[in-house]
């Protein structure tokens, strides 16, 4: 342990007051590189139409990146027991979500399905989406928010079973390069007893046909 009185204050349990996690985006710098590449492009920063545009995106990428420094795992704290019950699957359909493509900083949109089969404890179902909200906002690639959202619940709840699926429409392919308007992309996880091709297409019937939203 340190006790240099010149040692800066950041032992393992030390208060941080003036800086709380999670650190949130950095919005003046931002704006500044914001400012850069509408320059970069040839415009003109200044011009009245622009003049807030900084400050906007800046806005924006402090709501697409609110999931950096936040631990997924802090949604599945607050389990309950399943009691003498055996715990049938639970198939959360439809969940909406955002995320920012890693290569190109580009949004892409979609739609996840989370099945699991409980252990010894289940979470509320609002949670389970809380971990798909969190872990899309950051630069991601959907086949590895498809496996991190598997590893949360394999983690957070220890069900006998898991099958994570997404389905999503990506910046990147339907806005440049390839231009596929109407491509989506369908990525799954499982695990444990859920990984079984049997029960993969008895959840996936009852998933049905996947809906991008666009
Ligand atoms: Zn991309």
């Amino acid at each position: 342990m340190r006790t240099s009185p010149s040692a800066p204050p950041h032992s393992n349990r030390a208060p941080q007051p003036r800086r709380p996690a999670p650190v949130g985006v950095d919005q003046p710098r931002i704006e500044a590189a914001v400012a850069e590449i509408l320059a970069a492009i040839g415009e003109d920063p200044g011009r009245a139409g622009l003049a807030s545009t900084p400050e906007r995106v800046a806005s924006a990428y402090a709501e697409f990146f609110a999931g950096l420094g936040q631990d997924p795992l802090d949604h599945l704290r607050d389990t309950v027991p399943v009691g003498d019950r055996t715990g049938e699957l639970v198939l959360l359909r439809d969940i909406e979500f955002r995320s920012v493509c890693e290569h190109h900083l580009l949004p892409f949109l979609g739609t996840a399905h989370l099945a699991y089969l409980p252990g010894e404890r289940i979470v509320g179902l609002g949670k389970l989406a809380s971990v798909v909200t969190t872990l899309a906002a950051r630069p991601q690639l959907q086949e590895r928010l498809t496996e991190e959202i598997a590893d949360t619940l394999e983690t957070g709840l220890a069900p006998r079973g898991i099958l994570v699926v997404l389905d999503a429409s990506h910046g990147c392919v339907t806005t440049r390069g390839p231009r596929q308007t109407h491509s989506s992309t369908v990525t799954m996880a499982s695990r444990g007893d859920l990984a079984l091709p049997v029960a993969r297409s008895e959840i996936i019937a009852l998933i049905g046909g996947t809906q991008v939203v666009r």
